[in-house]
């Protein structure tokens, strides 16, 4: 069903049910055009041109369940907000079809007209319609400080950080939290032409704390022009027009600040609007037959040059494999539901994942010898009772491969990891590296979208492919290599 779920086919099955929102017609034109907006297996947004009434569809895949809080929380908020001129009016929805048709607010998208020397000013406008959206939401009182918040969030803020702001971030109370858009990007608002902004994608929204959207738009906007971080915060400030949340606004500018610096330009998120550009450089360059990216992870890059072991090498490995054997003798290990759970082959995201990085966190396998344990060896010998310690050094030596990868572990091959990964050590089969889990945290379980998976080094897009989960091809990294210059 998820690759069915195309806007063609959907317009033509839903367009006269659409159409009796649009026009005082009961049935749909023969012909009709329509723009597509983004279309993934999860969700699809078009424009239908109807004579009387241009109207903008949301329609949420029906057969992926996880879109069902998605539809709410998008037709809960427009509902909030309707005819308060801060989101297109709302024609009609359907809770079966997971469907919303609204009007075509036919403005100017924010990103398009978003400059160095405009931006303190779309500051001003985006903190003015984040005040108004906010005074629309629920609110419920809260009990916790900021500290405790951010705390949620490790990846947010590095232990230093917080360390060094503990005490600060602790004065922060957090007293009141409302619905937030909650959308890390500022990229969903469209500027009218009466100079309003709007904005019309919901599907994110939460309790957070006050003030929270407010530093998602700083943070997109300071990624993008570093330089004017203080214009920017001050635009948001003085668009959402009083303190935010009893906090003063010096309080509110040393928060963000904290919040923007530290994640705007650490790891993977520092490099989101990159990545942007990465989907934009294949989606230009693609064939007909090729499907859109809308999704783009960036992984790390390890070559993967082969080579020969040195005898050196072997000799000490050998060496380190005797001696952890013999202690299988003395150790009685009961494997742990985890150690069998971490055993099992990953999620298809993370073969692609890693597949595309081919292992850069098995290069200190050389020199921890492929991390094995007399514990690993008695965990594979626990469910082998019947080995003896000189075959269970063989059986290991046995899959040692004819040539590693260059500088990395032993078992260390193109493919991945020569040694089945009943028998690696516990941490080979659960270490994953910051970037690949995050992307398997964010990553929706259901989504089938294609995904473009770029390793780079130094910031340098090496290798690049694309999965839709069940089957990954590699695509040329050239292609990518002009976008990391911004323009
Ligand atoms: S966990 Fe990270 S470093 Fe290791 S292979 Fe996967 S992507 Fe590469
Ligand atoms: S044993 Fe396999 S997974 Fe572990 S470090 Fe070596 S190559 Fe990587």
């Amino acid at each position: 069903m998820s690759g069915q779920f195309r806007i063609g086919p959907f317009v033509r099955d839903h367009g006269t049910y659409i159409a009796r929102f649009a026009t005082k017609s009961r049935s749909a034109p023969d012909r009709l055009s329509v723009t597509e907006i983004s279309e993934s297996s999860d969700c699809l947004s078009f424009r239908l041109e109807f004579p009387e009434k241009p109207v903008v569809v949301t329609a949420w895949n029906t057969a992926q369940p996880d879109t069902s809080r998605a539809f709410e929380r998008d037709l809960a908020c427009l509902k909030l907000l309707n005819e308060t001129g801060l989101t297109p009016r709302l024609l009609g929805h359907s809770g079966e079809m997971r469907l919303l048709i609204r009007e075509d607010s036919r403005g100017q998208s924010l990103n398009s007209i978003l400059t160095a020397g405009n931006c303190d000013e779309i500051a001003h406008s985006l903190g003015q319609w984040l005040r108004g959206f906010h005074e629309k939401m629920p609110q419920k009182e809260a009990d916790s400080a900021w500290f405790k918040y951010l705390k949620n969030y490790p990846d947010l803020l590095d232990p230093e950080e917080y360390e060094r702001e503990e005490a600060f971030l602790r004065s922060l109370r957090i007293e009141t939290q409302a619905i937030a858009r909650n959308d890390p990007s500022n990229a969903g608002f469209m500027r009218l032409k009466s100079g309003a902004l709007c904005a019309d994608s919901f599907a994110r929204a939460t309790y957070k704390p006050v003030g929270w959207d407010l530093l998602l738009a700083a943070r997109d906007l300071i990624r993008q022009f570093p330089g004017q971080t203080d214009q920017i915060i001050a635009g948001l400030l003085a668009g959402w027009g009083s303190d935010v949340a009893a906090m003063s606004p010096a309080d509110f500018i040393r928060l963000t600040k904290l919040f923007c610096i530290a994640t705007a330009f650490r790891r993977y998120a520092g490099s989101e609007p990159l990545l942007r550009r990465y989907a934009n450089a294949w989606n230009a360059q693609r064939t007909k037959d090729q499907r859109k990216v809308t999704t783009v992870i960036a992984v790390p890059y390890k070559s993967d040059k082969q080579h020969p072991p040195s005898p050196d090498a072997l000799r000490e490995f050998e060496s380190h494999l005797r001696k952890i054997a013999d202690e299988t003798n003395d150790q009685s290990h009961t494997i742990t539901p985890d150690e069998k759970r971490n055993a099992e082959t990953p999620a298809p995201i993370l073969g692609a994942i890693c597949s595309a990085c081919r292992g850069r966190c098995c290069q200190h396998g050389f020199e921890n010898h492929a991390y094995l344990t007399g514990g690993s060896l008695s965990r594979w010998r626990a469910d082998n009772p019947d080995i003896t310690v000189e075959n269970l050094c063989r059986k290991y030596l046995a899959y040692l491969p004819a040539q590693h990868t260059e500088n990395s572990c032993l078992y260390h091959i193109a493919t991945g990891c020569a040694l089945p990964r009943d028998m690696r050590a516990d941490i080979c089969n659960r270490y994953l590296c910051y970037q690949a889990r995050h992307a398997t945290e964010q990553m929706p379980p259901s989504s089938s979208t294609d995904i473009l998976i770029v390793a780079q080094e130094n910031g340098k897009p090496m290798r690049a492919s694309i999965t839709d989960m069940s089957e990954n091809y590699p695509v040329e990294a050239e292609i990518l290599i002009k976008t990391t210059i911004p323009s």
